[in-house]
């Protein structure tokens, strides 16, 4: 990944892409929390990313920090499931840990912070077959230099057969085995959503 010095126009195009992906992919993820959830992740990502939407000039206005913040605020905020105080953690959390420019190294330092608050807050690891199984590869890649992409696609596709220790689905027990976590595949989905803005030759 280059160096990135996202202005307010890259701002916007962020929050815009990864907004697009979850409200264009609702039912997808919806379907997979109808597997081992109760069925409303999709929803739960629509609603906090419509609210994102609805504000998106403030967001976009804000330096990088401030922005992430206040998107992860909203998130909080909007969201009543598991996954609204989790991403906005996350995004919470980067907005604390990234400078306005951050290069590859401060990037990889904050996503690093945001993986570990997301633990805190969820009380989980890697390895629960939770969204964290998502994030956890792609900040591997991140700072080894490999293909954010693959990474977040092999990750979700390899949550399939965990059995899941954390959130709703730990509910099923073996019965969790062989779905794909509706989280982990929102992470990935967002993680193609930022590439696409960032990366766009890849
Ligand atoms: P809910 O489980 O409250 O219905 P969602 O359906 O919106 O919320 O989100 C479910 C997703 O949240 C799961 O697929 C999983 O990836 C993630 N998740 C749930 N609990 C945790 C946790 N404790 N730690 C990390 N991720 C979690
Ligand atoms: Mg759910």
């Amino acid at each position: 990944m280059p160096a990135m010095i996202p202005d307010e126009a890259t701002r916007r195009r962020l929050i815009e892409s990864v907004a697009r992906a979850m409200l264009d992919h609702a039912d997808e993820l919806t379907a997979l929390d109808q597997a081992i959830g109760d069925g409303d992740h999709g929803i739960n990502m629509k609603r906090g990313f419509e609210a994102v939407m609805a504000d998106i000039d403030t967001h976009a206005a804000k330096p990088l920090p401030e922005a992430l913040a206040s998107v992860g605020m909203a998130l909080v905020m909007k969201v009543g499931g598991a996954s609204g105080p989790l991403y906005g953690t996350l995004f919470m959390t980067l907005g604390k840990h990234l400078p306005a420019e951050p290069d590859r190294t401060a990037l990889i330092a904050a996503f690093g912070a945001a993986i570990d608050a997301v633990k805190a807050r969820g009380k989980s690891d890697f390895g629960q077959k939770t969204m964290l199984d998502v994030l956890g590869p792609v900040h591997a890649a991140l700072a080894s230099g490999g293909d954010l992409d693959a990474a977040a696609d092999d990750a979700a596709e390899a949550t399939v057969p965990m059995k899941a220790i954390r959130g709703r689905a730990s509910f099923l027990g073996d019965r969790s085995i062989g779905h794909m976590d509706p989280g982990a595949r929102s992470s990935a989905l967002m993680v193609h959503a930022v590439t696409a803005v960032l990366e766009p030759s890849a």
